[in-house]
Protein backbone atom coordinates (compact mmCIF):
# COMPACT_ATOMS: atom_id res chain seq x y z
CA UNK A 1 0.00 0.00 0.00
CA UNK A 2 1.11 3.62 -1.24
CA UNK A 3 1.01 5.85 1.36
CA UNK A 4 2.36 9.10 2.20
CA UNK A 5 5.44 10.08 4.94
CA UNK A 6 2.81 11.94 7.24
CA UNK A 7 0.74 8.97 7.25
CA UNK A 8 3.61 6.73 8.37
CA UNK A 9 4.98 9.36 10.99
CA UNK A 10 1.41 9.85 12.50
CA UNK A 11 1.19 5.98 12.16
CA UNK A 12 4.35 5.31 14.25
CA UNK A 13 3.73 8.34 16.84
CA UNK A 14 0.23 6.38 17.86
CA UNK A 15 1.98 2.66 17.62
CA UNK A 16 4.33 5.01 20.60
CA UNK A 17 1.55 6.25 22.22
CA UNK A 18 -0.67 2.78 22.34
CA UNK A 19 2.84 1.25 24.52
CA UNK A 20 2.26 4.68 27.14
CA UNK A 21 0.72 3.69 30.48
CA UNK A 22 -2.85 5.09 30.26
CA UNK A 23 -2.72 7.27 32.98
CA UNK A 24 0.22 8.93 34.93
CA UNK A 25 2.01 12.55 34.85
CA UNK A 26 3.17 12.47 31.80
CA UNK A 27 0.12 12.34 30.26
CA UNK A 28 -0.93 15.27 28.11
CA UNK A 29 -3.81 15.80 26.43
CA UNK A 30 -2.61 18.76 24.11
CA UNK A 31 -0.60 16.12 22.73
CA UNK A 32 -2.60 13.38 22.11
CA UNK A 33 -5.55 15.75 20.82
CA UNK A 34 -2.35 17.09 18.15
CA UNK A 35 -1.82 13.20 17.59
CA UNK A 36 -5.53 12.76 16.91
CA UNK A 37 -5.98 15.46 14.81
CA UNK A 38 -3.13 14.49 12.18
CA UNK A 39 -4.39 10.72 12.39
CA UNK A 40 -7.88 12.32 11.27
CA UNK A 41 -5.57 13.84 8.67
CA UNK A 42 -3.98 11.10 7.66
CA UNK A 43 -6.61 8.69 7.21
CA UNK A 44 -9.37 10.77 5.45
CA UNK A 45 -11.23 10.45 8.62
CA UNK A 46 -13.05 14.05 9.04
CA UNK A 47 -12.38 14.70 13.04
CA UNK A 48 -16.39 14.65 14.14
CA UNK A 49 -16.57 14.96 17.89
CA UNK A 50 -16.95 10.00 17.41
CA UNK A 51 -14.09 9.78 15.31
CA UNK A 52 -11.79 12.09 17.07
CA UNK A 53 -12.92 10.71 20.17
CA UNK A 54 -11.41 6.96 18.80
CA UNK A 55 -8.15 8.65 17.32
CA UNK A 56 -7.64 10.59 20.80
CA UNK A 57 -8.29 7.28 22.71
CA UNK A 58 -6.05 5.78 20.47
CA UNK A 59 -2.99 8.52 20.63
CA UNK A 60 -3.20 8.22 24.78
CA UNK A 61 -3.85 4.34 24.72
CA UNK A 62 -6.38 4.44 26.96
CA UNK A 63 -8.12 1.34 25.67
CA UNK A 64 -5.83 -1.92 24.92
CA UNK A 65 -8.65 -3.43 22.80
CA UNK A 66 -9.13 0.09 21.05
CA UNK A 67 -5.82 0.34 20.14
CA UNK A 68 -5.47 -3.77 19.08
CA UNK A 69 -8.34 -3.55 17.03
CA UNK A 70 -6.90 -0.51 14.86
CA UNK A 71 -3.37 -1.73 14.64
CA UNK A 72 -5.18 -5.07 13.04
CA UNK A 73 -7.27 -2.96 10.78
CA UNK A 74 -3.80 -1.10 9.45
CA UNK A 75 -1.25 -4.59 9.59
CA UNK A 76 -3.58 -5.72 6.78
CA UNK A 77 -3.28 -2.65 4.83
CA UNK A 78 -6.65 -0.74 5.68
CA UNK A 79 -7.03 2.20 6.42
CA UNK A 80 -10.00 2.27 8.95
CA UNK A 81 -12.57 4.48 7.51
CA UNK A 82 -15.07 6.75 9.16
CA UNK A 83 -17.32 3.18 9.20
CA UNK A 84 -14.81 1.60 11.15
CA UNK A 85 -14.28 4.54 13.79
CA UNK A 86 -17.72 5.09 14.43
CA UNK A 87 -18.29 0.81 15.10
CA UNK A 88 -15.48 0.95 17.50
CA UNK A 89 -16.68 3.82 19.39
CA UNK A 90 -20.43 2.33 19.44
CA UNK A 91 -18.31 -0.70 19.98
CA UNK A 92 -15.89 -0.08 22.45
CA UNK A 93 -15.98 3.35 23.40
CA UNK A 94 -19.37 4.04 24.31
CA UNK A 95 -20.25 0.46 25.20
CA UNK A 96 -18.10 0.32 27.53
CA UNK A 97 -18.60 3.69 29.31
CA UNK A 98 -22.52 3.21 29.01
CA UNK A 99 -22.26 -0.57 30.49
CA UNK A 100 -19.78 0.61 33.24
CA UNK A 101 -22.27 3.30 34.26
CA UNK A 102 -25.12 0.95 33.99
CA UNK A 103 -23.49 -1.89 35.56
CA UNK A 104 -22.46 0.12 38.17
CA UNK A 105 -25.45 1.18 39.06
CA UNK A 106 -27.24 -2.25 38.88
CA UNK A 107 -24.77 -3.34 41.23
CA UNK A 108 -24.80 -0.78 43.64
CA UNK A 109 -28.37 -1.04 44.01
CA UNK A 110 -27.92 -5.01 44.24
CA UNK A 111 -25.75 -4.60 47.36
CA UNK A 112 -28.17 -2.09 49.17
CA UNK A 113 -31.07 -4.50 48.54
CA UNK A 114 -29.07 -7.68 49.54
CA UNK A 115 -28.28 -5.50 52.65
CA UNK A 116 -32.17 -4.56 53.19
CA UNK A 117 -32.61 -8.46 53.18
CA UNK A 118 -30.13 -9.13 55.54
CA UNK A 119 -31.69 -6.51 57.77
CA UNK A 120 -34.89 -7.93 57.57
CA UNK A 121 -33.71 -11.57 58.02
CA UNK A 122 -32.19 -10.20 61.44
CA UNK A 123 -34.97 -8.16 62.36
CA UNK A 124 -36.94 -11.29 61.37
CA UNK A 125 -34.71 -13.62 63.50
CA UNK A 126 -35.00 -11.30 66.44
CA UNK A 127 -39.12 -11.80 66.09
CA UNK A 128 -39.08 -15.10 66.15
CA UNK A 129 -36.37 -15.50 69.26
CA UNK A 130 -38.58 -12.99 71.55
CA UNK A 131 -41.59 -14.69 70.50
CA UNK A 132 -39.97 -18.08 71.63
CA UNK A 133 -38.84 -16.71 75.02
CA UNK A 134 -42.70 -15.21 74.91
CA UNK A 135 -43.70 -19.33 74.24
CA UNK A 136 -41.44 -20.78 77.03
CA UNK A 137 -42.64 -18.18 79.86
CA UNK A 138 -46.50 -18.84 78.76
CA UNK A 139 -45.78 -22.46 79.19
CA UNK A 140 -44.15 -21.82 82.70
CA UNK A 141 -46.81 -19.29 83.80
CA UNK A 142 -49.49 -22.11 82.42
CA UNK A 143 -48.08 -25.12 84.50
CA UNK A 144 -47.93 -22.37 87.60
CA UNK A 145 -51.55 -21.35 87.03
CA UNK A 146 -53.48 -22.24 89.82
CA UNK A 147 -57.25 -20.24 89.66
CA UNK A 148 -59.13 -19.69 86.17
CA UNK A 149 -58.53 -16.29 86.48
CA UNK A 150 -54.93 -16.52 86.49
CA UNK A 151 -55.17 -19.24 83.38
CA UNK A 152 -57.23 -16.57 81.62
CA UNK A 153 -54.86 -13.97 82.19
CA UNK A 154 -52.13 -15.97 80.46
CA UNK A 155 -54.02 -16.76 77.44
CA UNK A 156 -54.76 -13.16 77.15
CA UNK A 157 -51.15 -12.35 77.09
CA UNK A 158 -50.21 -15.27 74.68
CA UNK A 159 -52.99 -13.70 72.12
CA UNK A 160 -51.71 -10.64 72.48
CA UNK A 161 -47.77 -11.72 71.41
CA UNK A 162 -49.27 -13.97 69.08
CA UNK A 163 -51.11 -10.71 67.48
CA UNK A 164 -47.53 -8.55 67.99
CA UNK A 165 -45.61 -11.31 66.15
CA UNK A 166 -47.91 -11.40 63.29
CA UNK A 167 -48.56 -7.54 62.97
CA UNK A 168 -44.29 -7.95 62.42
CA UNK A 169 -43.91 -10.99 60.17
CA UNK A 170 -46.98 -9.58 57.99
CA UNK A 171 -45.08 -6.32 57.22
CA UNK A 172 -41.29 -7.93 57.02
CA UNK A 173 -43.11 -10.13 54.26
CA UNK A 174 -44.78 -6.87 52.52
CA UNK A 175 -41.01 -5.32 52.61
CA UNK A 176 -39.30 -8.51 51.71
CA UNK A 177 -41.86 -8.79 48.66
CA UNK A 178 -40.87 -5.22 47.57
CA UNK A 179 -36.93 -6.08 47.89
CA UNK A 180 -37.46 -9.07 45.69
CA UNK A 181 -39.06 -6.88 43.16
CA UNK A 182 -36.50 -4.40 43.11
CA UNK A 183 -33.68 -6.87 43.14
CA UNK A 184 -35.33 -8.28 39.96
CA UNK A 185 -36.10 -5.40 38.47
CA UNK A 186 -32.37 -4.65 38.80
CA UNK A 187 -30.94 -7.86 37.31
CA UNK A 188 -33.23 -7.07 34.26
CA UNK A 189 -31.53 -4.19 34.19
CA UNK A 190 -28.29 -5.78 34.14
CA UNK A 191 -29.03 -8.39 31.83
CA UNK A 192 -30.19 -5.57 29.21
CA UNK A 193 -26.92 -3.97 29.65
CA UNK A 194 -25.04 -7.04 29.12
CA UNK A 195 -26.98 -7.70 26.19
CA UNK A 196 -26.83 -4.01 24.90
CA UNK A 197 -22.98 -4.46 25.15
CA UNK A 198 -22.97 -7.20 22.30
CA UNK A 199 -25.67 -5.73 20.12
CA UNK A 200 -24.54 -3.46 17.08
CA UNK A 201 -26.73 -0.28 17.48
CA UNK A 202 -27.69 0.43 13.77
CA UNK A 203 -28.94 -3.21 12.54
CA UNK A 204 -29.64 -4.98 16.08
CA UNK A 205 -27.59 -7.61 15.29
CA UNK A 206 -25.40 -9.07 17.45
CA UNK A 207 -21.91 -7.44 17.21
CA UNK A 208 -18.13 -8.27 17.00
CA UNK A 209 -17.75 -8.47 20.82
CA UNK A 210 -20.96 -11.09 20.28
CA UNK A 211 -19.38 -13.02 18.02
CA UNK A 212 -15.84 -13.35 19.78
CA UNK A 213 -17.72 -15.45 22.49
CA UNK A 214 -19.80 -17.39 19.97
CA UNK A 215 -16.72 -18.56 17.89
CA UNK A 216 -14.97 -19.40 20.92
CA UNK A 217 -18.20 -21.83 22.49
CA UNK A 218 -18.63 -23.02 19.24
CA UNK A 219 -14.97 -24.42 18.54
CA UNK A 220 -14.85 -25.80 21.66
CA UNK A 221 -18.59 -27.57 20.94
CA UNK A 222 -16.83 -28.66 17.80
CA UNK A 223 -14.18 -29.99 19.06
CA UNK A 224 -15.67 -32.12 22.53
CA UNK A 225 -18.58 -33.97 20.64
CA UNK A 226 -16.33 -34.16 16.91
CA UNK A 227 -19.59 -32.65 15.18
CA UNK A 228 -19.42 -30.48 12.32
CA UNK A 229 -19.06 -26.80 12.02
CA UNK A 230 -19.19 -24.02 9.47
CA UNK A 231 -18.41 -20.63 9.54
CA UNK A 232 -19.19 -17.96 6.77
CA UNK A 233 -17.55 -14.25 5.99
CA UNK A 234 -20.51 -12.17 4.03
CA UNK A 235 -19.54 -8.92 2.61
CA UNK A 236 -21.78 -6.65 0.17
CA UNK A 237 -20.60 -6.11 -3.04
CA UNK A 238 -19.44 -2.82 -4.21
CA UNK A 239 -20.96 -1.33 -1.01
CA UNK A 240 -18.58 2.13 -1.76
CA UNK A 241 -20.11 2.52 -5.25
CA UNK A 242 -23.82 1.79 -3.35
CA UNK A 243 -22.92 4.73 -1.10
CA UNK A 244 -21.28 6.57 -4.03
CA UNK A 245 -24.41 6.58 -6.08
CA UNK A 246 -27.27 6.67 -3.51
CA UNK A 247 -25.39 8.38 -0.35
CA UNK A 248 -24.50 7.07 2.78
CA UNK A 249 -28.32 6.89 4.53
CA UNK A 250 -29.29 5.13 1.83
CA UNK A 251 -26.27 2.73 2.25
CA UNK A 252 -27.12 2.44 5.90
CA UNK A 253 -30.47 1.30 5.63
CA UNK A 254 -29.29 -1.27 2.44
CA UNK A 255 -27.16 -2.22 5.27
CA UNK A 256 -30.17 -3.35 7.67
CA UNK A 257 -31.57 -4.69 5.21
CA UNK A 258 -28.84 -7.00 4.07
CA UNK A 259 -27.95 -7.85 8.09
CA UNK A 260 -31.85 -8.31 9.04
CA UNK A 261 -32.09 -10.66 5.57
CA UNK A 262 -29.18 -13.07 6.70
CA UNK A 263 -30.22 -13.30 10.09
CA UNK A 264 -33.60 -14.39 9.69
CA UNK A 265 -33.02 -16.82 6.85
CA UNK A 266 -30.26 -18.13 9.35
CA UNK A 267 -30.61 -17.56 13.21
CA UNK A 268 -32.64 -21.14 13.06
CA UNK A 269 -29.40 -22.52 12.39
CA UNK A 270 -26.70 -20.69 13.80
CA UNK A 271 -25.57 -16.56 15.03
CA UNK A 272 -25.03 -14.26 12.59
CA UNK A 273 -23.05 -11.06 13.82
CA UNK A 274 -22.47 -7.72 12.23
CA UNK A 275 -18.65 -8.15 11.95
CA UNK A 276 -16.90 -5.49 10.42
CA UNK A 277 -18.74 -2.09 8.15
CA UNK A 278 -20.48 -4.44 5.49
CA UNK A 279 -19.68 -7.71 6.46
CA UNK A 280 -20.98 -10.07 8.33
CA UNK A 281 -19.91 -13.60 10.47
CA UNK A 282 -22.06 -16.68 10.05
CA UNK A 283 -21.79 -19.27 12.75
CA UNK A 284 -23.56 -22.86 11.97
CA UNK A 285 -22.51 -25.18 14.45
CA UNK A 286 -23.58 -28.48 13.95
CA UNK A 287 -23.74 -28.10 10.23
CA UNK A 288 -21.50 -29.56 7.34
CA UNK A 289 -19.39 -27.24 4.68
CA UNK A 290 -22.15 -28.86 2.09
CA UNK A 291 -25.19 -28.01 4.03
CA UNK A 292 -23.70 -24.27 4.81
CA UNK A 293 -23.07 -23.37 1.14
CA UNK A 294 -26.97 -24.31 -0.04
CA UNK A 295 -28.41 -22.70 2.99
CA UNK A 296 -25.84 -19.44 2.08
CA UNK A 297 -26.59 -20.20 -1.42
CA UNK A 298 -30.56 -19.15 -0.55
CA UNK A 299 -29.33 -16.75 1.05
CA UNK A 300 -27.95 -14.79 -1.22
CA UNK A 301 -30.31 -15.41 -4.68
CA UNK A 302 -32.79 -14.04 -2.01
CA UNK A 303 -30.59 -10.90 -1.76
CA UNK A 304 -30.15 -10.65 -5.23
CA UNK A 305 -33.86 -11.25 -5.97
CA UNK A 306 -35.13 -8.04 -4.08
CA UNK A 307 -36.44 -5.02 -5.55
CA UNK A 308 -34.93 -2.66 -2.92
CA UNK A 309 -36.10 1.14 -3.67
CA UNK A 310 -35.61 4.12 -1.46
CA UNK A 311 -37.55 4.67 1.19
CA UNK A 312 -39.00 8.33 1.14
CA UNK A 313 -39.40 8.60 -2.89
CA UNK A 314 -39.21 5.00 -3.53
CA UNK A 315 -36.59 4.99 -6.06
CA UNK A 316 -35.23 1.88 -7.78
CA UNK A 317 -31.97 1.40 -6.01
CA UNK A 318 -31.88 -1.81 -8.27
CA UNK A 319 -30.16 -4.81 -7.04
CA UNK A 320 -27.76 -5.60 -4.14
CA UNK A 321 -25.02 -8.63 -4.02
CA UNK A 322 -22.88 -10.09 -1.23
CA UNK A 323 -20.77 -12.86 -1.96
CA UNK A 324 -19.94 -15.23 1.25
CA UNK A 325 -16.54 -17.58 1.75
CA UNK A 326 -17.20 -20.53 3.96
CA UNK A 327 -15.49 -22.69 5.62
CA UNK A 328 -15.86 -25.19 8.42
CA UNK A 329 -14.63 -26.84 11.29
CA UNK A 330 -11.14 -29.43 11.25
CA UNK A 331 -8.91 -30.80 13.64
CA UNK A 332 -6.77 -28.68 15.20
CA UNK A 333 -8.57 -25.28 14.26
CA UNK A 334 -8.47 -22.10 15.88
CA UNK A 335 -10.56 -18.82 15.45
CA UNK A 336 -7.71 -17.51 13.04
CA UNK A 337 -7.56 -20.55 11.17
CA UNK A 338 -10.97 -20.86 10.27
CA UNK A 339 -11.32 -16.81 9.76
CA UNK A 340 -8.57 -16.93 7.15
CA UNK A 341 -10.09 -19.99 5.18
CA UNK A 342 -13.21 -18.08 4.95
CA UNK A 343 -11.55 -14.86 4.27
CA UNK A 344 -9.55 -16.77 1.75
CA UNK A 345 -12.75 -18.26 0.25
CA UNK A 346 -14.36 -14.49 0.18
CA UNK A 347 -11.26 -13.62 -2.05
CA UNK A 348 -12.31 -16.08 -4.12
CA UNK A 349 -16.06 -15.54 -4.56
CA UNK A 350 -14.84 -11.16 -5.05
CA UNK A 351 -12.45 -12.72 -8.27
CA UNK A 352 -14.77 -15.08 -9.05
CA UNK A 353 -17.38 -12.53 -9.89
CA UNK A 354 -18.98 -11.61 -6.92
CA UNK A 355 -22.92 -12.72 -6.22
CA UNK A 356 -21.33 -16.27 -5.19
CA UNK A 357 -20.89 -18.66 -2.51
CA UNK A 358 -17.48 -20.20 -2.40
P1 LIG B 1 -16.17 -5.40 -2.57
O1 LIG B 1 -17.19 -5.92 -3.51
O2 LIG B 1 -14.80 -5.75 -2.98
O3 LIG B 1 -16.45 -5.82 -1.18
O4 LIG B 1 -16.27 -3.83 -2.65
P2 LIG B 1 -16.70 -2.82 -1.54
O5 LIG B 1 -16.82 -1.47 -2.15
O6 LIG B 1 -17.89 -3.32 -0.82
O7 LIG B 1 -15.51 -2.95 -0.52
P3 LIG B 1 -14.61 -1.96 0.25
O8 LIG B 1 -14.05 -2.73 1.38
O9 LIG B 1 -13.65 -1.28 -0.67
O10 LIG B 1 -15.57 -0.87 0.81
C1 LIG B 1 -16.49 -1.13 1.79
C2 LIG B 1 -17.32 0.11 1.90
O11 LIG B 1 -18.40 -0.10 2.78
C3 LIG B 1 -16.55 1.25 2.52
C4 LIG B 1 -17.59 2.08 3.15
O12 LIG B 1 -17.87 3.15 2.32
C5 LIG B 1 -18.81 1.15 3.22
N1 LIG B 1 -19.34 0.99 4.57
C6 LIG B 1 -18.81 0.30 5.60
N2 LIG B 1 -19.58 0.41 6.71
C7 LIG B 1 -20.63 1.19 6.37
C8 LIG B 1 -21.77 1.69 7.08
O13 LIG B 1 -21.97 1.45 8.27
N3 LIG B 1 -22.65 2.46 6.37
C9 LIG B 1 -22.46 2.77 5.06
N4 LIG B 1 -23.36 3.52 4.45
N5 LIG B 1 -21.38 2.34 4.38
C10 LIG B 1 -20.49 1.56 5.01
MG1 LIG C 1 -15.56 -5.45 3.13
MG1 LIG D 1 -17.76 -5.17 0.27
Amino acid sequence: MIESAKAMSARSTAKSAAARPASGTNDDPFRFAAEALSLAEAHGTPPEPDTFKVWYTYAAGSSLVLNERIESLMAGGAKPSVYDLSALNGEIIEADTNGDIARMQADEGLRKEMEEVQTFIRSYLQTTERYEGAIDNTTKSLSEASTAAEVETVIALMIRENQRVRAQTQQLSASLRETQEEIIRLQDKLSQSRRAEMQDPMTGLNNRRFFQHAIASALAHAETFRQPMSFAIADIDHFKSVNDRFGHQIGDEILKFVGTFINSKLKEHGTVSRYGGEEFAIILPNITIETARALLEDVKEGIAGARLVTSKTNKPIGTVTVSFGVSNWADGDDIDTLFERADQQLYEAKSAGRNLVR
